[in-house]
């Protein structure tokens, strides 16, 4: 089954998307399976991390930029290169085992959309296999 859903972002940062994932997998009524997280944009991605302490969403998204900075180098008219590279080292997509109907997610893990060039309105998707 696929499911999708829209989300307004802030300029930069983490969304805790955990709970979506779970409606997802929940409303398919799929037992054992995997379930794909998937970000369908450019400058978005998906990632799982810490959902205990705040400050790891705060830590990420300045790391983020300490570790891609907005060159002078970069060509692209649209001027957010570092955007694209942040997306792509992290990923447009997670993949998760479901085990008894649930998410198999460690104690201390939840699932995040990553925005690094908002505020926009973002798309995600949610597919449930059985297997
Ligand atoms: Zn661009």
């Amino acid at each position: 089954m696929l499911f999708e859903f829209t989300l307004s972002t802030p300029d930069e940062g983490l969304v805790d998307i955990t709970n979506e994932v779970r409606a997802s997998v929940r409303e398919s009524g799929i037992n054992e399976g995997i379930c794909v997280v998937f970000c369908p944009h450019t400058t978005a991605a998906i990632t799982i991390n810490e959902n205990a302490d705040p400050d790891v969403k705060t830590d990420f998204v300045n790391g983020m930029k300490n570790s891609f900075p907005d060159l002078n180098v970069f060509r692209h008219s649209e001027g957010n290169s570092d955007a694209h590279l942040k997306s792509s080292s992290v990923g447009a997509s997670e993949t998760i085992i479901i085990k008894g109907g649930k998410l198999l997610l460690g104690t201390w893990q939840g699932i995040y959309f990553c925005e690094f060039d908002g505020p926009r309105e973002r798309k995600f998707f949610v597919k449930v296999i059985r297997g």
